[in-house]
């Protein structure tokens, strides 16, 4: 699959090089032989991460922003826009500060868990406060 993106990138590009002679842009062609790059490397850093999985640290104050969030917001009454919802998982994680956990194996799970509750609490409350100042403000959708 990506394969067949690739060469189609790759084929637009020549299309594009070789229509293109007289009058080159090389803005435009410089943006598209990033993308080719992009387009090569993403592959097989996808493989590479098959290969050898690298050990993942989850950030437990996020994830529960993630899960609370939507609830809060609503209760609220508040804008739930991708830029609202950004802006107020950056004030909460700013307060709060971050928290990683890795996840190593079947026990890694169970401890992010344990985590979770403990931390359920007050992500919750800050969540709530910084609700409380966006209740009145425009909605975007
Ligand atoms: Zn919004």
């Amino acid at each position: 699959m990506s394969r067949n993106r690739k060469s189609s990138k790759t084929a637009h590009v020549l299309k594009l090089l070789t229509n293109s002679s007289d009058n080159v842009n090389p803005m435009i062609n410089d943006g598209f032989k990033e993308e080719v790059i992009h387009s090569r490397i993403q592959p097989k850093a996808a493989n590479e991460q098959n290969d050898d999985p690298k050990p993942v640290a989850v950030n437990v104050i996020s994830e529960l922003v993630y899960e609370i969030m939507p609830e809060v917001l609503s209760r609220f009454n508040c804008c739930t826009c991708d830029v609202c919802q950004a802006e107020i998982s950056i004030k909460v994680m700013d307060e709060l500060g971050t928290h990683y956990t890795p996840i190593i194996d079947e026990n890694s799970y169970r401890q992010l868990n344990q985590i979770k509750d403990e931390k359920r609490k007050i992500v919750t409350r800050k969540l709530v406060s910084i609700a409380f100042k966006y209740r009145n403000m425009t909605k975007h959708i």
